[in-house]
């Protein structure tokens, strides 16, 4: 069986390893295709010497639903064995560096074990530009010229890189697209970081950590930062099946209503302050108070935002599929504030932030209307009527449709234009639920994380944990269905497993 993995970040890991430990019958060829120097690591977890955490807990972020311990066991054994000395296998929050090279140890030893059972995995460094399906299989066209042909396709393309809402590619000092957050910038030159989410976070985190000593502006439209995140409430089997059950049964016109009333009622029965909400999620409250009032929170088993999440956590799938597509539509217009909620920080990061913005290493800016080039170069943000200047610009506005100009976007193009895949107006293209099978025409085309995010919402569709779970559906589909021969019609660059993976 031939099969074609598009992208090759922490899904394509996950695919890889499901695939390895399912004890395939057959001998199957992957062919992982990827842009990137290194595979495994994707966009979020590249090498970044220390300077970013991973927002979610290490005991959420492994590549096997079923063990989600792995990345803290597979830490504390090369911890033992001597790596990575300067880590603390403990922490509930790892570097993103790390868990990058987990990603690169597991693709490596699942590429082995599919080895020792008679199969092949191999890396093209490309991107694919088109998909065709001809004679039952499935084409895959390279950026390099190079034509392949498969049993199934997954496509594991990421998110889409940030929005240039303002038109300012090309212009120096304009970053793009900040990740990997490697790229040196002058430690002395102040920067303005466009936007105020976690992406934006990250960066001054990371800027901080490496000793950044000029200003750091974050500026966004609402200013809003992410909310701190909490230790998680433990929630009773008995309300858990309840907001299951409602999330099953209600009908569709009825069960944002539904699941409102009854998250509402489970917040007061776990007693939270109805005022903490109404602070959390409205505008206005400065930074520094937010992050000091959130952070005094983290602990508190009364705190909203730790019962909420793990009381959202196994429906959130079930339930964002089940919404009617205008209830949809309208959430992800209008909650951008319980967005904040939603795609918490870590407690550690928002301590880091707390200091900074009081020392005035950091500034945080709310009412960003105009961001223009100044003719002499550098730019003019403008918010809530006053002009900031600004030399460097990195942008980390959340972008929601893929753009046209990267490779993930022009692949989900030509699939639109052929009507190989058809884009869901809340992201990505539309899946069957149950097998993440792209709907449309070709049986064996898939997708995996965020390119589902129209009909997973796309924390679940980056959720790691709810990644696996998928990747193992798409695994048990493709082995069951019919394997037939590959033709391979032309190559592209081959990169070769063993030296490319395990660094
Ligand atoms: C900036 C950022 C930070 C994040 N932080 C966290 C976090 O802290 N914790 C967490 O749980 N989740 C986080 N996430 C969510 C994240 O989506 C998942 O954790 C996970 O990394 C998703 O992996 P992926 O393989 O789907 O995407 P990625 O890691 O983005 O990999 C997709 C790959 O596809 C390649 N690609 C795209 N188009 C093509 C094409 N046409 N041909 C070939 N290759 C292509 C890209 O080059 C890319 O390397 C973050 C996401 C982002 C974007």
């Amino acid at each position: 069986m031939r099969l074609a993995i598009i992208g090759g970040g922490a899904s394509a890991v996950t695919l890889v390893d499901a695939l390895a430990r399912s004890a395939p019958k057959e001998k199957i060829s992957v062919s992982v295709f990827e842009p990137r120097a290194v595979p495994g690591p994707g966009r979020p977890y590249a090498e970044d010497a220390d300077g970013a955490l991973i927002n979610r807990p290490a005991d959420a972020m492994s590549i096997r639903h079923r063990d989600p311990l792995d990345f803290r066991n597979w830490l504390r054994e090369a911890h033992r064995g001597g790596e990575f000395p300067s880590a603390d296998p403990e922490a509930r929050f790892q570097p993103r560096w790390l868990f990058g090279v987990y990603l690169r140890r597991r693709l490596a030893s699942a590429a082995a074990r599919l080895a020792a059972d008679g199969g092949t995995v191999d890396v093209h460094a490309t991107a694919v530009e088109d998909i065709v399906a001809a004679d039952g299989r499935l084409l895959t066209r390279t950026a390099t010229g190079g034509t392949q042909a498969h049993d199934h396709v997954v496509m594991c393309l990421g998110t889409p890189r940030p929005a240039d809402i303002y038109g300012l590619a090309g212009r120096p000092g304009f970053v793009a697209d900040p990740y990997p957050l490697s790229e040196p910038l002058p430690t002395g030159e102040p920067v303005t970081v466009l936007g105020s989410n976690l992406s934006a976070v990250d960066i001054a985190a990371a800027l901080l950590r490496r000793g950044h000593t000029a200003p750091i502006r974050l500026m966004s439209r609402g200013g809003l930062l992410p909310s701190v995140r909490c230790r998680p409430a433990a929630i009773g089997p008995a309300e858990a099946r309840q907001l299951a059950e409602a999330v099953r049964r209600t009908p569709p016109a009825a069960l944002w209503t539904t699941v409102r009333r009854l998250l509402h009622d489970r917040l007061v029965a776990h007693g939270v302050s109805a005022d903490e909400i109404s602070l959390d999620l409205a505008t206005g409250e400065p930074a520094v108070r937010r992050l000091a009032r959130q952070l005094g929170r983290t602990e508190a088993a009364d705190c909203w935002r730790g019962v909420l999440l793990p009381l959202l956590d196994p429906v959130g799938e079930l339930l964002w599929q089940r919404l009617p597509l205008s209830t949809r539509k309208a959430f992800l217009h209008r909650n951008t504030r319980l967005a904040t909620v939603l795609n918490p920080m870590p407690p550690a990061t928002a301590a880091l932030l707390l200091e900074a913005l009081g020392s005035g290493a950091l500034e945080v800016h709310s009412g960003v209307t105009a961001v223009t080039a100044r003719p002499g170069g550098g730019f003019t943000v403008t918010a809530d009527g006053k002009d900031h200047r600004a030399g460097v610009l990195l942008n980390a506005t959340r972008a929601t449709p893929y753009d046209l100009d990267e490779p993930a976007g022009r692949l989900l193009g030509r699939l639109a234009a052929s009507g190989l895949a058809r884009p869901h107006p809340c992201g990505g293209v539309y899946i069957d639920f149950a097998t993440n099978r792209v709907l449309g025409p070709a049986c064996g085309l898939y997708a995996l994380g965020h390119p589902t995010a129209g009909d997973l919402y796309y924390a679940n569709a980056g959720s790691l944990l709810g990644i696996s779970a998928r990747a193992e559906r798409i695994v048990a589909r493709i082995q069951r269905g019919p394997a037939t021969g590959t033709a391979a019609l032309a190559t592209s660059s081959t990169l070769t497993i063993g030296g490319q993976l395990d660094g």
